[in-house]
């Protein structure tokens, strides 16, 4: 019988047809499973967040390399089945939550574990949630030791792209950690096969900035249009006269005729430097909940560490 003759009647068994609108397509190969839980790194001390576990093709694998596994799957239908598949493992949790408004901090806290502690995630994500999921454990204020995920091949290259290539989404993820990718999966390893390939991340924390937000700012306003110069995206952006946005960029070394898409990482740095220490980030912050507040003020300001979009 084939893996997925397998999961096919065991997900029969328990009465359950996997959701597409769930993102539900299931490993099917274990020798992947162990490779991408061997990738992760786990060391027996840390703690493992699973999001999304699906039936536990990764699960019991974690928790063989890790203190304690806290598995997160928003599917109720499928806590039974996973229950039943890890009867026999003890150093784990599964929690049936949207991985997504969880609280990791308190999770730990929770379970009796120190929040200092070492935590790796690991997960095969939806496509919907990708994005959102990314940027919720890249700024959770957790121990972070790393992050693997089983993502579609073509977030996977938006995520590691280089300069020349950059977007919204690479810039995010790489202000906050090295991204590798490690490995492809082709549809076939998947029950029930997804139209696309898969690959598989990973992400090792490493700060680039202590201005998130500011960076994200100027970001946004380089990628809201994508073919135009920084001069022109940022000056209507962030709502700069063109000469101060074009003094910006020459504070910075960067060639004002350039696009967002071309910058790296040190090149965001230094231009969110110099717009701090200009006063804009400042200005703009302002300038934004005083709108705010006037448009509604019943509802407060963003925070902007929930609000950076990818
Ligand atoms: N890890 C399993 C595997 O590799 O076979 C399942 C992967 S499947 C692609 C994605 C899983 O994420 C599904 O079980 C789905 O129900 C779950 N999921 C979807 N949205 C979620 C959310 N917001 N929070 C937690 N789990 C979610």
């Amino acid at each position: 019988m084939s893996n997925s003759t397998s999961i096919r009647n065991r997900l029969r068994s328990f009465g359950i047809t996997p959701r597409k609108s769930l993102g539900q397509n299931f490993l099917t190969d274990d020798d992947s499973a162990r490779r991408i839980v061997r990738l992760a790194g786990i060391k027996p001390e840390e703690m493992a967040f699973e999001i999304g576990p699906g039936i536990g093709a990764l699960t019991r694998h974690l928790a063989q390399a890790a203190r304690h596994v806290i598995a997160i799957e928003l599917d109720r239908n499928l806590i039974p089945i996973l229950q039943q598949e890890l009867a026999s493992v003890s150093n784990m949790t599964i929690l049936q939550a949207d991985a997504l408004a969880v609280d990791f901090v308190k999770l730990l806290r929770d379970g009796g574990f120190d929040e200092r502690s070492p935590v790796r995630f690991v997960g095969n994500l939806p496509y919907y949630i990708t994005s959102a999921m990314i940027r919720r454990m890249l700024e959770a204020p957790l121990n972070t030791r790393g992050i693997v995920l089983t993502v579609q091949l073509e977030v996977a290259e938006r995520i590691v792209a280089q300069p020349g290539d950059m977007s919204m989404l690479s810039v995010s993820v790489q202000v906050y950690g090295k991204p590798e990718l490690l490995m492809r999966l082709s549809p076939s390893t998947f029950f029930p096969q997804p139209d696309v390939d898969s690959a598989v991340v990973r992400i090792t924390p490493r700060r680039q900035t202590d201005n998130p937000d500011a960076l994200f700012d100027l970001a946004r306003a380089g990628f809201s249009q994508r073919r135009k110069q920084l001069r022109n995206t940022l000056s209507a952006g962030l709502r700069l006269p063109k000469p101060a946005a074009d003094e910006m960029l020459a504070d910075a070394a960067i060639d004002a005729a350039r696009r967002a898409e071309t910058l790296s990482i040190p090149e965001w740095v230094r231009l969110t430097d110099v717009y701090i220490q200009r006063g804009y980030a400042a200005a703009k912050r302002s300038d934004s909940s005083a709108s705010d507040s006037a448009s509604n003020s019943d509802v407060p300001a963003p925070t902007t560490a929930n609000s950076t979009e990818l």
